[in-house]
């Protein structure tokens, strides 16, 4: 399966630094192996769009979608708005939406649910805190957010992204070995396998503290599919690493 290489910025960039970072992408990224987004704030994707352009290599993501089609929802903004501006994929349930927003496993499946009918790809998160891992929950906790997207997109879970993001791995420069991380991924191949005869071929990407040192390492294990990386997509230099170790 060919591997999937997503940028997180965060709240992060700025109209100049934006412009900078993706024309040291393109410039440099030649032919790479595997499959590339960026996931940007919502303000700058009619400047990525146009950045982008037509080119193939790099592709569109959003950090979020809304749980609603359309209507009075102050702030919200809805997968078919992303749409129009060439979004390929969009994160749902990232950790720190469900920490600061509150959001709710349901309401990650719901969101995950509106991407697909939109045809954007959702990059679904999981993961659990370090408090669920030192109590021996981390496999109920990672099996329970998935079956939520599960239960509500049923046969349509074959075209999501999943990415297992440990909490107490994301910025925080303590990465998961790649033994801890092949633990979860299986588990999780395990659980779409239930679910669908296509679960081979749902990629399952791993966040939290990759970078150009750990990436490779981290991608030889053979349910890991790939990286979502926050801070280390924000400097050309170590996310076209990140990109070259992805084979
Ligand atoms: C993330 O935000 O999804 C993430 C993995 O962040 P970082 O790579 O900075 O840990």
């Amino acid at each position: 399966m060919k591997k999937f290489i997503a940028g997180n910025w965060k709240m992060n960039g700025s109209l100049a630094a934006n412009e900078k970072l993706v024309h040291e992408l393109l410039d440099r990224v030649g032919r790479p192996s595997c499959d590339v987004a960026v996931c940007v704030p919502c303000p700058y994707l009619s400047q990525l769009q146009s950045l982008l352009g037509d080119q193939r290599l790099i592709a569109l993501g959003a950090q979020n979608v809304s749980q609603h089609e359309s209507g009075a929802y102050t702030g919200d903004v809805s997968a078919a708005m992303l749409r129009e501006f060439g979004v390929r994929y969009a994160i749902v349930g990232h950790s720190e939406r469900r920490q600061h927003q509150a959001e709710t496993d349901t309401n990650v499946a719901i969101k995950a649910k509106r991407a697909l009918e939109a045809g954007i790809t959702p990059i679904v998160c999981v993961g659990e805190t370090q408090r669920e891992r030192d109590e021996g929950l981390t496999d109920y906790i990672v099996r329970r957010q998935l079956a939520a997207v599960v239960h509500l997109v049923g046969p349509c879970i074959s075209e999501i992204v999943l990415a297992y993001e440990p909490v107490w791995a994301i910025g925080t420069g303590k990465t998961a070995t790649p033994e801890q991380a092949q633990q979860v991924h299986a588990i999780l191949r395990k659980q779409l396998q239930a679910a669908t005869e296509k679960a081979h071929t749902i990629r399952i990407l791993y966040g939290g503290s990759m970078n150009a040192s750990n990436a490779a390492t981290l991608m030889t294990q053979p349910d890991i599919d790939g990286g979502l990386i926050g801070g280390a997509s924000l400097k050309a230099d170590d996310f076209l690493a990140i990109i070259g170790a992805a084979k």
